[in-house]
């Protein structure tokens, strides 16, 4: 890239009609708008059902979705599931929400018994309780592994409980939610650059530090180097999360780990 040249970070945006509940699509919005103020292009691909991947990417993203969705996407994200671990072993950057991430994990099982296969980006396993069970809902307050990410807020509602393997550690841990099962604390999972996580939201509109690590690890994936960014203060997106995080600590029980 010449210094003239605006950066730009190529991102794939997967099943975008399909895994979209609660607003998964807030995330890229909010990537566009926070690359528009830092000055990073950021061209989008949507791949849908059917379609190829394009030749690379710096930065994937996938939402949540119901069984029924999943179902679907499952047999397709299978096509892809070789690339994905590639592109992850090559540092591209990923951020994988609730139904998305159980896709991205080893696999998933309903509560009616059936598996359906995952990408095997993350080392997770997730079965879903009989239906009569508690659903994971409300709002979370945790603290991220990555410490340029910190506090992070957001919503979650999943059957599924999910369970890491030595292969992936927790992208945060919950002290106001439900987390991975309601049991051990962890809450979604990482490895190298790709993150996988429960919380909808929107995440990135009010998670602004996130989104800033996104960008850069994406920036990193295309040029290598750490990127050199301008301070771009982003009052709305820090009201948001300061107002989820009240939110969560009012209404949520208390991780018990
Ligand atoms: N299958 C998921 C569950 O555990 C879907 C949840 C979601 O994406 N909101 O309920």
């Amino acid at each position: 890239m010449s210094a003239a040249q605006q950066p730009a970070i190529r991102v794939v945006w997967l099943y975008p009609e399909l895994m979209n509940v609660y607003a998964d699509r807030g995330n890229v919005i909010a990537l566009e708008a926070r690359c528009a103020a830092l000055g990073v292009g950021c061209e989008v691909t949507r791949v849908g059902i059917g379609d190829p991947l394009p030749g690379e990417a710096d930065l994937v993203l996938i939402g949540g979705g119901q069984d029924r969705e999943q179902q679907r996407a499952a047999p397709d994200l299978a096509r892809h599931a070789g690339t994905l671990r590639a592109w992850v072993d090559e540092d591209a950057a990923m951020l994988a929400v609730c139904g998305g991430f159980q896709l991205f994990g080893r696999w998933y099982r309903t509560a009616e018994g059936e598996e359906l296969r995952g990408a095997a980006v993350f080392d997770v396993t997730t079965v879903a309780p009989p239906r009569e069970e508690e659903r994971c809902i409300g709002d979370v307050l945790a603290h991220s592994t990555l410490e340029a990410v910190g506090e992070v807020v957001g919503f979650e509602n999943h059957g599924g409980r999910s369970y890491l393997g030595p292969g992936a550690e927790p992208f945060a841990h919950v002290e106001f939610g439900y987390g991975n099962n309601g049991a051990d604390g962890a809450e979604g999972a990482r490895v190298r650059e790709a993150i996988g996580t429960y919380l909808h939201g929107s995440l990135l509109p009010r998670n602004p530090a996130l989104t800033d690590h996104l960008i850069r690890a994406a920036l990193r994936h295309r040029y290598g180097g750490e990127p050199e960014l301008p301070e771009v203060a982003d009052p709305f997106a820090e009201r948001a999360h300061r107002t989820a995080a009240a939110v969560a600590r009012r209404r949520s029980r208390r991780s018990e780990t």
